[in-house]
Order: C-alpha cells, then sequence, then structure tokens
C-alpha cells in the first residue's frame, strides 16, 4: 500500500506533539513511544539512558522536519501522538465510576523519593519504585492525584567498583534543561517561589513539575541564589546528608509541600505520606488551621480527617528520630509561629508524652496525625502493630490500627518492548486492559492458542537480551579498570544456561552472599557440565553502609575467581534500566531477605509477564503470593531465634530447593528440547501473581480503604 504524501501542516503538528510528548513519561510504559525516540536517534537514546528530552535537544529543526518526511515514519508518529492524546482525554475511567468523590478534592501523595524512569534519577530504591508505579497506576485509573517530591539536583550517587571491589560514589550535577522537567510558573508566566522556615531562616523553593500521563508530579528545589549555599545544597543528594541535612530536606517535602500546593490553588482532600519522611505536613496543616482561629483539638481532627500514612520501616532503626535540639534549632520559631513551645511539638512525635528524653519520631508523628495507617504486606503490617503497639496503651495489639495494602508493580511499565509485543501479538493489544482480570489470564494461560514453544521462545529471547546487555557492561567496567583482554567479556555468560538474578539494594538483611556460605557447594553446582548455572547481580550500597560494601566486595571477588569466571558477574550501577534487563532475562529470581526485614519487596513482582520465576524466602509479598506451585520457598514461614541460625537454615534450605528441583525441572527437556514441566509452573505463576500483585489492584484498594471519605459509596 502507497502511502500517502505528507503536508506541511502535519508535519508542523508532529514537531509539536513530538515536543509535547517528550515531557510526559507516559513514553516510559509505552514501548510504541520509546521506539520513536530511540530511532530519532540510536546513540542519544543509549548514552542519555534512554532520555527523551536529550534526544529532542540534539536534533535540528530541519533535520526532525526532513525525517517526518519519510511517511512511513511520519505514520507511526502520528499514530503514537493519537494514542498520547487519546490517553490524556479520558472518558469512562475507573475513578469516574469508582471515585466520584475525589473528583474535585484531589489526592496529595508526598514521597521523599519517585523512581519513574532511568534518565531521572531521584530515587534510591523500592520506595521511590512504589511511588513511581502508585503514580503510574492513578494516572491510567484516571485517578486525580499530584506527586510532590524533592528536585535532588545530584540525584543517589552512581556506582562504580575499585580494583579492590570496593564501592565507590560519584554525583554527576544534572542540568534541568535536559530533564523531563518544566518549571512550574504562575499564570503570567513567572516562576513561583515558595519558603519554608529553616530555624530563623526563610528558604525559597522553586518547583519542577514531571508529566506522569495524567498526573503531575511536582520536584521542590531551593538551589536558588538568594538562598546561602548551604540552603541551594539542601536538595542536593537523596538521603546523602547527615541529620541537620535530613531534616532541612524534611521540612522542606512536607511543609513545603502544603505551601506550594496551596499556591497553585489545588485543594488535597486527602495527603497521603508514604513513609514518614513528609510528615511534617501534618503540623503546617495544623498551622494553618490554628491561624484560622480553630481550637487546637478542631485543628487536630481538621488534620486527622484528611491524613493518611504508609509506614515500609520493620525496623526501629531505620526510622527517622530527631532529639530536641535539633528540632529546636530548626523549628523553634515555627512552633512559635503557631503558638507552640518546643515541648508542645516535641509531644506529637514521642511514644511517651511526658518523656524530655526521647526524640521526635517521624513515623509517630504521622501515626498520631493520620486517618488511617498501613504496611505494605500483610506481615508487614503485624509488625508495624507490634512495633508500635506503646502508642496505644489501651488496645491489644491487634487492634492497633495499622491495616495492610500489599505493594504491586506498575505492569505496563514493567513489561520489556520484546515481551509487549509478545502478549500484543498473542492476545491482541487488549491484554493491557485485562491483566487484573484473574478468569481471563487463568483461560489464556491455560489455552493450547499459547503453545510451550512460543512461550519458551519469548523466554529464550529474553535472556539472550540480558546476556548481551551483560556483556556489553562488563566489557564497559573492565575497560576502565584497564583489563588488557577485554574481549573475553564478549563471551562471557551463556544464553543456554539457567540463569538467577539478584539485584537490589545492598542491604545487609537481604543478604546476597547466602547462595555462598558453601562456597565448595556453589562451585559445582553452577560448575556443572549437564547443568550449569550462571548468576548476575547488581545493587548498589547506601555510601555510608559499609557493611554492605563488604558484601558487593565479596561478590565481585567471587566473580573474579578462575573457577567462576564468567559464570558470576556484578553489574555496576543498578538502576531502572538495568532492573528492566534482569527481571526480563531471568529464568528465577533470588530474593533472600531475614524475614521479617523486607517490608514487601516488589522487584520479584517484575518478573511475571516475562516467564521468570520467584525463589524466595517466605518474606513479604512472597508469603502472600507462594502457594507450593507458582515458584519455590525458600525456608518457613517462621523466625529464628538468632540472625546466625536463620542464616544456616535458608542457606541449606535454599541449596537444597536449587539443587533438588529448580535446576533439575529447568533442565527436564522434552525430544523437542523445551522443558514443558517448567513452563507448566511458568504459566501458573503468571496466572496466579499478574491480577494481585500490580499496582492498579494496589491503586484500587488505597482509594477504597484510605481515600475516599468516610461514608462515600465503596465499591
Ligand atoms: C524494583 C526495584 C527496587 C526494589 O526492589 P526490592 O525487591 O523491593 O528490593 C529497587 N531498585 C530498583 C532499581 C528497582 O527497579
Amino acid at each position: 500500500m502507497a502511502l500517502k504524501k505528507v503536508s506541511e501542516k502535519q508535519i508542523d503538528q508532529a514537531i509539536q506533539d513530538l515536543h509535547e510528548l517528550a515531557y510526559n513519561l507516559w513514553h516510559s510504559w509505552n514501548p510504541a513511544a520509546q521506539r520513536i525516540f530511540q530511532e530519532l536517534s540510536p546513540f542519544f537514546w543509549e548514552d542519555t539512558n534512554h532520555n527523551s528530552v536529550e534526544v529532542m535537544n540534539w536534533i535540528s529543526g530541519p533535520e526532525l522536519k526532513g525525517r517526518l518526511q519519510n511517511p512511513d515514519f511520519f505514520t507511526r508518529v502520528a499514530a503514537v501522538c493519537k494514542s498520547y492524546r487519546d490517553y490524556m482525554k479520558p472518558k469512562g475511567t475507573w475513578a469516574d465510576k469508582h471515585a466520584t468523590a475525589l473528583k474535585h478534592a484531589p489526592v496529595a501523595y508526598f514521597s521523599a523519593e519517585f523512581g519513574l524512569h532511568e534518565s531521572l534519577r531521584i530515587y534510591s530504591g523500592g520506595l521511590g519504585i512504589l511511588a513511581g508505579d502508585h503514580a503510574k497506576s492513578a494516572s491510567d485509573l484516571g485517578l486525580p492525584l499530584y506527586g510532590i517530591s524533592i528536585f535532588y539536583r545530584q540525584g543517589y550517587f552512581r556506582q562504580q567498583t575499585s580494583n579492590e571491589g570496593w564501592q565507590q560514589e560519584f554525583y554527576p550535577t544534572f542540568d534541568p534543561a535536559r530533564l523531563p522537567l518544566r518549571p512550574v510558573n504562575d499564570k503570567k508566566g513567572n516562576r513561583i517561589i515558595c519558603s519554608v522556615p529553616i530555624g530563623n531562616t526563610n528558604v525559597d523553593f522553586q518547583a519542577w513539575a514531571v508529566g506522569v500521563g495524567r498526573v503531575t508530579l511536582f520536584l521542590l528545589d531551593t538551589n536558588l541564589p538568594q538562598n546561602s549555599q548551604f540552603y541551594r545544597d539542601l536538595s542536593a543528594h537523596v538521603y546523602g546528608g547527615d541529620q541537620v541535612n535530613r531534616i532541612g530536606q524534611e521540612i522542606l517535602l512536607g511543609i513545603g509541600g502544603v505551601r506550594l500546593m496551596r499556591k497553585l490553588g489545588i485543594n488535597p482532600s486527602i495527603f497521603h505520606m508514604n513513609e514518614g519522611h513528609s510528615a511534617f505536613l501534618t503540623l503546617e496543616l495544623l498551622r494553618e488551621q490554628l491561624q484560622a482561629k480553630k481550637p487546637l483539638v478542631e485543628a487536630q481532627a481538621f488534620v486527622k480527617k484528611h491524613c493518611v500514612f504508609t509506614t515500609h520501616t520493620p525496623v526501629p532503626a531505620g526510622h527517622d528520630k530527631f532529639d530536641r535540639g535539633l528540632m529546636e534549632a530548626h523549628l523553634g520559631p515555627f512552633a512559635s509561629s503557631m503558638g507552640m513551645s518546643i515541648d508542645d511539638m516535641m509531644a506529637y512525635g514521642r511514644v511517651h508524652q511526658e518523656s524530655p528524653g526521647e526524640g521526635f519520631t517521624m513515623t509517630v508523628l504521622a501515626l498520631k496525625m493520620c486517618r488511617v495507617a498501613n504496611g505494605v504486606s500483610e506481615l508487614h503490617g503485624r509488625v508495624s502493630q507490634e512495633m508500635w503497639k506503646d502508642l496505644y496503651p489501651d488496645i491489644q495489639v491487634s487492634k492497633v490500627p495499622i491495616g495492610a495494602v500489599t505493594n504491586g508493580v506498575h505492569i505496563t511499565g514493567w513489561t520489556s518492548p520484546t515481551a509487549s509485543q509478545f502478549w500484543s501479538t498473542q492476545l491482541g493489544p487488549k491484554w493491557i486492559e485485562k491483566f487484573r482480570d484473574g478468569k481471563y489470564w487463568k483461560e489464556t494461560l491455560e489455552s493450547k492458542k499459547l503453545s510451550d514453544a512460543e512461550l519458551w521462545g519469548l523466554r529464550t529471547a529474553l535472556r539472550r537480551e540480558l546476556v548481551e546487555f551483560a556483556r556489553r557492561r562488563l566489557r564497559e567496567q573492565n575497560l576502565r579498570h584497564n583489563t588488557n583482554d577485554v574481549a573475553m567479556y564478549d563471551n562471557i555468560l551463556s544464553p543456554d544456561v539457567f540463569t538467577i538474578g539478584f539485584a537490589r539494594r545492598f542491604a545487609t538483611y537481604k543478604r546476597a552472599p547466602l547462595l555462598f556460605r558453601d562456597l565448595g557447594w556453589a562451585i559445582k553446582v553452577l560448575t556443572d557440565k549437564e547443568k550449569p548455572v550462571q548468576i548476575i547481580f547488581a545493587g548498589k550500597a547506601h555510601p555510608r553502609d559499609d557493611a554492605g560494601k563488604h558484601f558487593i566486595q565479596e561478590i565481585i571477588n567471587i566473580t573474579k575467581r578462575v573457577d567462576l569466571f564468567g559464570r558470576v558477574v556484578f553489574v555496576e550501577d543498578y538502576d531502572i534500566n538495568v532492573a528492566k534487563y534482569l527481571v526480563s532475562g531471568a529464568d528465577v529470581w533470588l530474593n533472600t531477605p531475614r524475614r521479617p526485614m523486607e517490608a514487601c519487596g516488589t522487584s520479584g513482582m517484575k518478573v511475571m509477564m516475562h516467564g521468570g520465576l520467584n525463589l524466595s524466602t517466605m518474606d513479604g509479598w512472597w508469603r502472600e503470593a507462594y502457594d507450593g506451585e507458582n515458584g519455590w520457598k525458600i525456608g518457613e514461614d517462621t523466625t529464628a531465634s538468632s540472625d546466625q541460625l536463620q542464616d544456616d537454615l535458608d542457606a541449606a534450605s535454599l541449596r537444597a530447593v536449587l539443587e533438588n528441583q529448580v535446576i533439575p525441572l529447568f533442565y527436564d527437556r522434552g525430544k523437542d528440547g523445551i522443558p514443558h514441566n517448567w513452563l507448566k509452573r511458568v504459566r501458573h505463576a503468571m496466572a496466579s501473581l499478574v491480577p494481585v500483585f500490580n499496582t492498579d489492584r494496589m491503586v484500587v484498594d488505597y482509594t477504597q480503604k484510605m481515600y475516599l471519605p468516610e461514608g462515600s459509596k465503596r465499591k
């Protein structure tokens, strides 16, 4: 079929649309849109970690015009832009039907980090990814929601490792003009400036807007010339600083976030605190009420009615706590401005009101000032009830008002382009609307229409993509280390070998080296001639977590052993892009947190759409998800009397399950070379997990349990 000639006017429109599209991360969950930017400049697309704005910046007007003269390319651009425009003007979304009460009373979702896309490095780990996926699903569901976070000019650190395997951190500075950010201006086009009180200083901040489909995320930024250098740097790093930096950032996020909403005329009915970092927002809301001459009791009730809180941390040490001196220095004048002494204010963050030595805990503030609170899995909900029971001395632990909403992942955002193409071909483009439908998935996955051969075809394609990605990255890493023969990295790993993925923050409770506790066993199993195994690791340790860095070093030392060379690799600089390759290519996703430290965990959910299987301790989401046949468990659903004992038991269980069940099943092949019994498990895993552990289900849960006003209709 001959394509029609493209008119000048159509081209101008397409150029305008492409510029618009570059600034909306909607493209991060739409492979056809990604392909457009990739095609425009394959080099800059790779080189900038898939940054659409950079690609557009690097292409001249005349070139873009020329490229669009190609009718084939133009047709695809026009189709993508049309689906974007249709998406942005929705009719009949889920929220239109089921959350009408929020239509003119949106949710303001506060999170210290947002993991939306690999080009926007303002996240450190799971908390941020969850916030990003929450925003994407809110957009898909048509839920009126604004995100509030911080523009970290240097983000979280970039990771390299030294020749000795020790983590090195470095911090490139971002230029906002080269990111999918737009300045937040008033109607006249002037930059909006707000301020927050930190001690006796009024610190000014500006804001940037990020389009996340229909949702807007606002990023607060103190890097303004009128601030002292000290305060310009306040928002430089994600969790980078000391206590002084931390409290300043949290004042910016909580108090500043509310002030920005007011300045913009946005009137949220719900303030959702994703973790305690933003809990100072409750004090700002309280101040507003007191300023409007409400009596304290009423003012508090008002704040409580509009705030909801999600806790994420199952250990006391993980909760921000500020001592009285620090609080007085930073919030003393703010307390006075609302007619409070610093001790009055301290009481809001203390478990025991009258204990003068007790610090101010952000989680306590959030719990005292919210309408409902939740943990992020059923077990974590219970652990949180136990942790905070002293706040509710008059009730039983099981009645402590902390519920549970189990996390999910944003399915289309985490489905690789290859897998997405596969499902579209198999099921039609409708699969995107259907993954929440358990019956549909079950029937689809049990139907003969989807053959084992095709499913295996997907697995082998994805495994090769991962192996080649790892080879490329290992080659680059080792060029830096002046390795003489980097060509040998072209042949490490194998697309035919059973592949385990392990990638996450290198917090010690996640126990990355667990598999190597019996090194002799590991060498024997990994290098087996008939049934070999390979493992790809990635992950960052927090800059001040030396124990975590030792774990990285231990893994890197293993990757350098002659007897394991090319079988175990460590890919540096874990981020969303690395995660995407790993979760799609791995046959098994290994997860070894020490129970019950993993509040939920989400990386294992990302393998579902790619035909990967989970092998995990019975912690977080997995103890809810595991049904005996949709993956494997390590150890039991119990906690041992000591960490040492727990580690021994779990390591032994991991070895046994791998050696006796997982590996033999993978290599159990039919005459056609296909592991039919393995694929049976894969089908069952997809059917049972996809409809539940996704953020559409999660955001619906949040809307029904936490966002909708009491008494409004709940379906
Ligand atoms: C999914 C993800 C995480 C969170 O994974 P967990 O399993 O919860 O540890 C962290 N970092 C990145 C880059 C991710 O993609």
